[in-house]
């Protein structure tokens, strides 16, 4: 049987999301993400946790706090896809591509599906911390990222979310920054198995742009949606009429957003390589 120490054998992936230009949604004034996702190897699970810490400092404490629910919902998934299961896996990804911008998710990728498992009857729990310290906190920022959350699950995959006040049993962690350097505007480090699960993630989401100038709330929504985009799992598509377009220019998922996430969680997560 694998120990919870053998699981840990997993990478933690980073996608630093950037923007620059004033607003978003209007046209010719586009939000520029330029995600990069780092697979940093398969460090030791005291070293996944200091590549955690450092991504997200604020987040020693809760970083103490191990997710052993989540990495048993893990093992049980990862141990029951056979190898035999890749070839049905990509049989159904072929069957359900028309629509959707999987063929750039599997290539930036690898050829791997990482997703979250099942979570309709025991939800996420998603920590907020409000950034009411902040110079540029707009108290709506708050229900603009919690309706991000939401809207995503309006896309029907087998996930939901629930908002909790206790970061210590978060299994995903917001939290609002002032802004960061070389105008990054989100960030979405999340961490996985070897089998491709999704353990535990961490937005960071700025309220100020680049050039000092307020972000307003329907702009952080739209930022949210592509967070949490990343967070389930999906990468950058060059169809700026996507919310997960490099370059960020809707406020709305497309049709092609919510048919690549419904996909990637009618498949199990796991690698499309024989
Ligand atoms: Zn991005």
């Amino acid at each position: 049987m694998k120990t919870a120490e053998t699981l840990l054998a997993c990478c933690v992936v980073g996608l630093a999301c950037f923007i620059g230009g004033q607003t978003i949604g209007a046209r010719g004034n586009s939000v520029l993400d330029e995600a990069s996702g780092t697979i940093v190897g398969r460090p030791s699970r005291a070293n996944m946790l200091r590549t955690r810490m450092a991504a997200t400092p604020s987040a020693a404490s809760r970083t103490a706090v191990p997710h052993s629910e989540e990495r048993l919902v893990a093992d049980a998934a990862g141990n029951a896809r056979s190898a035999g299961n890749t070839d049905e896996m990509r049989r159904r990804i072929v069957s359900g591509m028309s629509g959707t911008y999987i063929d750039e998710l599997l290539a930036a990728r690898d050829s791997a599906i990482s997703r979250w498992p099942d979570r309709v009857t025991r939800p996420l729990r998603v920590f907020v911390r409000e950034g009411t310290e902040l110079e540029m906190w707009n108290p709506d920022f708050t229900p603009a990222v919690r309706d991000a959350f939401d809207t995503w699950v309006g896309a029907r995959i087998p996930v939901r979310f629930t908002f909790v006040r206790d970061s210590a049993t978060a299994d995903i962690h917001v939290r609002f920054v002032s802004t960061f350097a070389s105008g990054i505007s989100g960030k979405t480090v999340w961490s996985r198995d070897g089998a491709h699960w999704l353990l535990s993630s961490d937005i960071q989401l700025a309220v100020t742009h680049p050039n000092g100038g307020s972000i307003t709330a329907p702009q952080m929504r739209a930022i949210a949606l592509h967070e949490v985009g990343h967070l389930l799992g999906l990468d950058h598509t060059r169809d700026t009429e996507n919310i997960m377009s490099a370059r960020v220019r809707v406020r709305e998922l497309s049709e092609a957003d919510k048919a690549t996430v419904r996909l990637v969680y009618a498949v199990p997560a796991g690698s499309l390589k024989r």
